[in-house]
């Protein structure tokens, strides 16, 4: 099969064929296809894993497959290769970049250590692996709590990249020597306080799933603590978390604040439950890089190769070593 036979029909239409396709492909390549929970509905659907991007890491760790391919962006397909070495992994599109993990270099980290000698590094999982080689211990949404609490009070915390996880977790220990790095998402940080309160009052039955790194998760927590929303209908959840929660929805709607793709996977887990976005328009645009013409290319022509210096990736590989035996660590975004 050659790749001009089978682009143009993907660009008429998204179908079985296609689907077909990229499953023959995938075998023939001894190939498992991931999907993070923010891809377009169709890669979802044709991958053989769907989840957060710790969970897919770990998945792609376990395989018999030779070949990972990879849909997300360019730090979770580094992580897999991370934790899977001895792999080929591939992204459908090398540029699919993450605004997050590029609010911080290993340059600015190395510079930022230098000021606070003896600091232990806490980098959240959206972060290079350069940064990740530079990290003591890397953290989840879920666990970030619990990874700070494991250090000595006495102990200075660099906390990176995303300053609104941080500020939660601040919030939540009540650490001081904790210094946050002022990095952010720029669709997490779209989803505002003001959209989430007007929306928490035209419908004030509703349960709240918060991403942690959303800009309305301090807002949330007020709105729980000023009893205007029910502390127990506001849940603070990693993107694997908040599909556990759907399954026990007890609400008729619920609210989410976090990336527009993961509306899908909820809906699909709990189609009698009215899911609205937060914020409608909070969508990735390299998460929507990944196209199905692209995952095409990419089983076809083993591109794009993803790779880390061996010496690099076991430094990271011990940072997210550490994250894993600490807590409850959830899947990250
Ligand atoms: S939604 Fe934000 S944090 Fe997630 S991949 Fe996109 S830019 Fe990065």
């Amino acid at each position: 099969m050659s790749l001009p036979e089978v682009l143009p029909r993907v660009s008429r239409t998204v179908d079985t064929e296609w689907a077909d396709q990229v499953r023959a492909l995938a075998e023939r390549r001894n190939a498992v296809v991931l999907a993070h929970n923010y891809q377009l509905p169709e890669i979802q659907d044709v991958a053989h894993h769907v989840g957060d991007s710790l969970a897919l890491s770990r998945i792609a760790a376990e395989s018999e497959a030779d070949t990972i391919v990879f849909c997300g962006v360019h730090f979770m397909a580094e992580t897999a290769k991370i934790l899977a070495p001895d792999k080929t992994v591939l992204i459908p599109d090398a540029r699919a970049g993450c605004s997050l993990a590029d609010s911080i270099t290993a340059d600015e980290l190395r510079a930022w250590k230098a000021e606070h000698p003896g600091a232990v590094v806490v980098s959240y999982v959206n972060t290079t692996a350069a940064v990740k080689a530079e990290t003591d211990i890397c953290c989840t949404s879920s666990n970030a709590v619990e990874v700070v609490e494991s250090i000595p009070a006495d102990r200075e915390v660099l906390f990176l990249p995303d300053q609104f996880l941080g500020a939660h977790v601040r919030r939540i220990t009540g650490r001081e020597n904790m210094h946050v790095w002022a990095g952010e998402c720029h669709v997490h940080a779209g989803i505002n306080g003001t959209e989430l309160t007007a929306q928490v009052q035209a419908d004030p039955d509703a349960e709240l799933f918060v991403h942690p790194e959303c800009g309305c998760a301090t807002s949330a927590l007020y709105l729980a603590g000023t009893g205007i929303v029910p502390e127990d209908r506001v849940k603070i959840l990693s993107t694997g978390g908040m599909l556990d929660a759907a399954r026990s929805v007890g609400a008729r709607s619920v609210l989410v604040a976090t990336e527009v793709g993961m509306l899908y996977q909820l809906r699909r887990a709990a189609p009698e439950v009215d899911f609205r976005a937060v914020n409608d328009r909070a969508s990735c645009r390299f998460m929507k890089m990944i196209t199905p013409a692209k995952l095409l290319r990419a089983l076809h022509d083993g591109v794009d190769e993803v790779h880390v210096d061996p010496e690099l990736g076991a430094r990271a590989r011990a940072a997210v070593q550490r994250m894993i035996e600490i807590g409850r660590p959830g899947g990250g975004e």
